[in-house]
């Protein structure tokens, strides 16, 4: 929608709600209890609408300044920096929902949720994005003493029970069977160079370099 489309339905609308709520929803007009129900109802519908044109808006004409010194959009009305509660996408074409974030602050928040700026999922076709962002917190993952988580941004993708997870540190991949195999089993965790080459030999892993040797990236067989 542009925006002469959307200034055009969001004028008819507000003229729809101002009409429903002076004459029906009106204290001094009395309607009958089960009008009034009707008509209430009529009106939340309404605002609904208003919410999914809203979301039209890119708010092209700015703010002006309303109530309890906030800011509304000129055109939709919207208050600035109010959460939305849809979203809205293209059926084809890139869909975007937020910007990418950052951890913001030096400070060390007293728990994880005061700490966390996102944690979002989406099930996206049938693969599982999540991405993860807080700033540092102090967690009591052991009884007798506070650890300081550090701040971070954590990303995991999780698509066919692979999970792999990316952060500003490590590059991870997690296969099903590991967490099968987790229990009771150890881990061990090596650099290349420190195995043997007849352990190697079982490990479906290709690394990719330059005549350099600059490592580029590995691929990994399934
Ligand atoms: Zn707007």
């Amino acid at each position: 929608m542009n925006k002469e489309q959307l200034q055009l339905e969001l004028k008819k609308l507000f003229k729809s709600l101002d009409f429903v709520s002076d004459n029906f929803l009106n204290e001094k007009k009395k309607s009958r209890k089960k009008d009034f129900d009707i008509y209430f109802n009529i009106y939340q519908q309404l605002g609904l609408l208003w919410e999914y044109l809203g979301l039209h808006c890119k708010h092209w004409d700015g703010y002006k300044k309303v109530r309890d010194e906030k800011e509304a959009c000129k055109i939709c009305g919207k208050i600035k920096s109010a959460d939305e509660s849809y979203y809205l996408f293209p059926t084809k074409g890139q869909k975007i929902i937020g910007r990418k974030s950052k951890p913001n602050s030096k400070k060390t928040f007293k728990n994880k949720i005061e700490a966390t700026i996102i944690d979002d999922t989406i099930n996206f076709h049938g693969a599982v994005l999540n991405v993860g962002v807080h700033n540092s917190y102090k967690s009591k993952l052991l009884k007798e003493h506070d650890i300081n988580m550090a701040r971070e941004r954590i990303v995991k993708l999780k698509e066919s029970e692979v999970e792999c997870s990316l952060d500003d540190h490590l590059i991870s991949i997690e296969f099903p069977n590991t967490r099968k195999n987790i229990r009771g089993k150890h881990i061990y965790g090596n650099f290349v160079w420190e195995l043997r080459r007849n352990d190697l030999k079982k490990f479906p892993v290709m690394f990719n370099f330059d005549k350099n040797y600059n490592f580029l990236g590995l691929t990994i067989f399934r």
